[in-house]
């Protein structure tokens, strides 16, 4: 037995699931909804794109709900753009994208990352011989999100081109006000969807529900593949988000209460001399000497599941959900008994005083 002991259960640190729960209405909705089994869910998913579509003040033709991000991923690897030439993606990200576009026999051109980055003139000038783009933003699994000038410059990009810009974002709620999304160029007339998803800051993964907005004749193309599927989203979960939009209040304190945890624990890695990348996420990339050995021996000997990054291509990097305070103070203390190898030496750690702004417990 290792001294980071094991607690009840594993402690989840990889799917970057929120430890806050849903808000207590959407449980309420789902549970209600619950009850008449034997009928099939709406189709047309009206209620929960009506409550979509108000909230993100769009037309309800720009919004299609699907079973999670993930389906919407699928569906629009299958509906959009030109269908001859490859998708183009970032090496290092989320696997949805190639695996989707490797499916359904597109093909999938990976644009390496500039270090750790997007390299945004590289995939702009992928776009011309691109069928469509996929972009994680935030950045999954760095945590990094795009200033407004490379943002910018990518919308241009499609606009010229005409390459449908699929911008997943999936952890979107957790960035700073302000953070550019998709919703800000609408207007623009480029080809632009964003893929969202109720799974992560609203909380409620194990329902599958998530949503895209963007320009109308995109979300046609994607709906006319929906029809497929006429029933993928289920009962629960629409009403579940229909009531979960409707408290906003909650989504702000899952917002709040995860930016605190992210300050305390990049602050605790400091303290014990381990470096981490920004997030603007709830997740945090941490560097490890051996990522895969590290994932492996977390599982396996500490019952604690993070993600390997370097599975995504992103090498030398665990990426850590932001759990709760216990399950990360375990994580921290058996990362300092396989991982002493990637700490700094205690002479160039900061001082062992709370970072500013860091509140003891969150
Ligand atoms: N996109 C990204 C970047 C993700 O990390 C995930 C899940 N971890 C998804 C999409 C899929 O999310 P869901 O299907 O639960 O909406």
């Amino acid at each position: 037995m290792t001294t980071a002991a094991i607690g009840a259960g594993p402690a989840r640190l990889h799917l970057s699931e929120n430890p806050y729960g849903s808000s207590p209405w959407a449980l309420k909705a789902a549970r209600e909804a619950l009850a008449p089994t034997a009928q099939y869910p709406d189709p047309a998913r009206k209620d929960a794109l009506e409550a979509i579509a108000e909230w993100a003040r769009v037309d309800r033709a720009q919004v299609a709900v699907a079973n999670g991000s993930d389906e919407l991923v699928l569906l629009s690897a299958l509906a959009l753009g030109d269908r001859d030439r490859p998708g183009v993606t970032t090496a290092g990200t989320f696997p949805g994208y190639r695996i989707c576009l490797t499916a359904v026999g597109r093909g999938c051109e990976e644009i390496p990352l500039d270090g750790i980055h997007t390299d945004v003139e590289a995939v702009a000038a992928a776009m011309d011989r691109a069928g469509v783009v996929y972009l994680c933003h935030p950045h999954n699994p760095s945590g990094a999100v795009l200033d407004r000038g490379r943002f910018d410059r990518l919308v241009e990009q499609a606009a010229v081109t005409g390459t449908p810009l699929v911008i997943d974002e999936a952890y979107l709620e957790f960035a700073p006000a302000g953070t550019p999304q998709v919703r800000d160029y609408l207007g623009s007339g480029a080809p632009l969807l964003s893929l969202r998803t109720f799974s992560k800051a609203y909380g409620l993964a194990a329902l599958r529900i998530g949503y895209a907005v963007g320009s109308a004749d995109l979300v046609a193309e994607l709906r006319a593949v929906q029809d497929t599927m006429p029933f993928s989203v289920n009962a629960v979960a629409q009403a579940a988000a229909v009531a979960a939009l409707a408290d906003q209040d909650h989504l702000e304190d899952v917002h709040r209460r995860n930016a605190l945890r992210r300050e305390w624990f990049q602050g605790e890695l400091l303290l014990r001399g381990r470096q981490s990348l920004p997030s603007a996420t709830n997740f945090v990339a941490v560097p490890v000497a051996d990522s895969a050995t590290a994932e492996r021996l977390l599982a396996e000997e500490y019952g604690i599941l993070v993600r390997d990054a370097g599975r995504f291509g992103f090498a030398g990097h665990l990426r850590v959900s932001l759990g709760s305070e216990d399950d990360l103070v375990r994580l921290l203390d058996a990362l300092d008994e396989i991982d002493p190898a990637a700490a700094l030496p205690e002479d160039a750690r900061p001082l062992r005083t709370a970072p500013a702004g860091a509140p003891s417990v969150c």
